[in-house]
């Protein structure tokens, strides 16, 4: 295997060895706030009776709304001065969920984003366009550093803005990119209007991430560039980018153990479920000195992919997120997650890639509407060719959800477009 750092080549023995080494330095500096010493104080736990990973788990989870109580130094051990960036968490409403990085922490994290990238084979050689949103968003600068950490001339293209997006690409020769899949898309539409076959293009590796998409979606935009698309999971919490990444097997992400402790748990019990069960992931970082953060709940659903990886990296790989457990709708009495809506649309090479949920309640009873953009023109003036799809789409999202949505099909670019992570649901209920 060829590695970017020693870490990737541990077996389980080493991880699990060097996490406790790691946890106990690391509840040592957590210590060092009111928040986490009287946490660890009535749990029983300190740095130095810490004698087995089992015993972490006595720890009480830390919530996002403990976060937002501590916001912005509560969770601070060290001086403000020592600070060099915060970002915040995306899409949260009233008091944000910000995170603050000593250098120390930079260079950690950028080295992790380095190891990602470098997993799938980007190298120094490549031009990275990074098309995601920079400012407090950690795709943006996260990602760059990442890339320019391995040396790749670095693109800070931000979100948005096909027609400069497009020029940089061809103009500077863009071969690996950053970018959300629901942008990746359009942005192969958007070449193709200006005359250019995405297949065309020097691009040959996109890192996907920062929101669900389904394995149809990958293989679609794999299809589209002819290139290979690799999944990218982090969360500003966690630093940002680079917590779990793909290898080229592309069957789950590696999450980087010698950085972060891996728990999935029934949201409802607490309890770790058994390896290959679908529960939320539970994180602790172990590299980070600024604002060290001990099993937090990340609400994102996933499970933990039983066995070895293919690629020989022994650090557990987790399944693609499902979602939030927050973004799970219930209509009418049915539990549904969005990504099950697309992975049927997905299937239907007549749809582009911008669909919309909208929920509401007529006469006390819910109705879900799917709108769908259709991917050729032509088709909408052929009512019958329409009607028919509709039918068909209709039928597999009764068969998958047990419920019957109402399917529309719409001409592309009228559904609502955002530059950053994509609005799916929209409820009126
Ligand atoms: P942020 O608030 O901007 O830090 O966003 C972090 C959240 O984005 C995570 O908790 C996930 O819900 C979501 N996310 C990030 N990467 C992925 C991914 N590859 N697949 C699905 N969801 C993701
Ligand atoms: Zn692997």
């Amino acid at each position: 295997m060829e590695y970017f750092n020693i870490a990737e080549t541990w077996d389980r023995q080493t991880i699990e060895a060097n996490q406790l080494i790691r946890l106990r330095g690391t509840l040592e500096r957590a210590a060092l706030t009111p928040f986490y010493a009287k946490r660890l104080r009535e749990s029983g736990i300190s740095p130095q009776n810490l004698n087995s990973l089992e015993d972490f788990r006595k720890l009480p989870f830390t919530t996002k709304d403990d976060l937002r109580g501590q916001y912005p130094y509560g969770l601070a051990t060290v001086p403000h001065s020592e600070f060099v960036r915060m970002h915040c968490s995306s899409g949260t409403t009233g008091t944000p969920v910000a995170v603050c990085y000593t250098q120390l922490d930079l260079n950690t994290w950028a080295d992790l984003m380095a190891r990602c990238l470098h997993m799938v084979g980007v190298r120094k050689s490549d031009v990275f366009q990074n098309m995601s949103g920079y400012g407090l968003f950690t795709g943006g600068l996260g990602i760059h550093f990442g890339a320019e950490r391995l040396g790749c001339m670095t693109i800070p293209a931000g979100a948005g803005n096909s027609r400069r997006q497009i020029k940089l690409m061809m103009d500077f020769g863009t071969t690996a990119v950053h970018i959300l899949p629901s942008y990746a898309l359009y942005l192969g539409s958007e070449l193709e209007s200006y005359g250019i076959d995405p297949k065309s293009t020097s691009l040959r590796v996109a890192m996907v991430g920062a929101e669900p998409y389904t394995e149809e979606t990958r293989r679609r935009i794999e299809q589209t560039f002819n290139i290979r698309v690799y999944n990218s999971y982090g969360l500003s919490e966690m630093n940002g980018p680079g917590v779990g990444f793909e290898c080229p097997e592309q069957n789950g992400m590696h999450v980087w153990e010698d950085a972060y402790i891996l728990e999935i748990i029934n949201p409802e019990t607490g309890e770790e479920v058994p390896d290959g069960e679908i529960g939320e992931m539970v994180l602790t970082t172990l590299c980070r000195q600024g604002m060290p953060i001990l099993r937090y709940r990340t609400r994102d659903l996933t499970r933990i992919i039983p066995g070895e990886c293919a690629c020989g990296r022994k650090h557990r790989r987790i399944d693609r997120i499902l979602g939030r457990s927050d973004d799970m709708l219930i209509v009418k009495g049915v539990n549904i997650y969005p990504q099950q809506v697309e992975r049927i649309l997905m299937k239907f090479p007549e749809i582009d890639a911008n669909y919309l949920i909208t929920l509401e309640r007529t006469n006390n009873r819910d109705n879900m509407k799917v709108q769908a953009e259709i991917r050729d023109e032509s088709f909408i003036e052929d009512f019958h060719a329409l009607k028919n799809i509709e039918e068909k789409i209709t039928r597999a999202l009764r068969e998958e959800l047990l419920i019957t949505p109402k399917v529309s099909l719409v001409p592309k670019n009228v559904l609502p477009k955002t530059e950053g992570k994509a609005k799916r649901v929209i409820d009126l209920r």
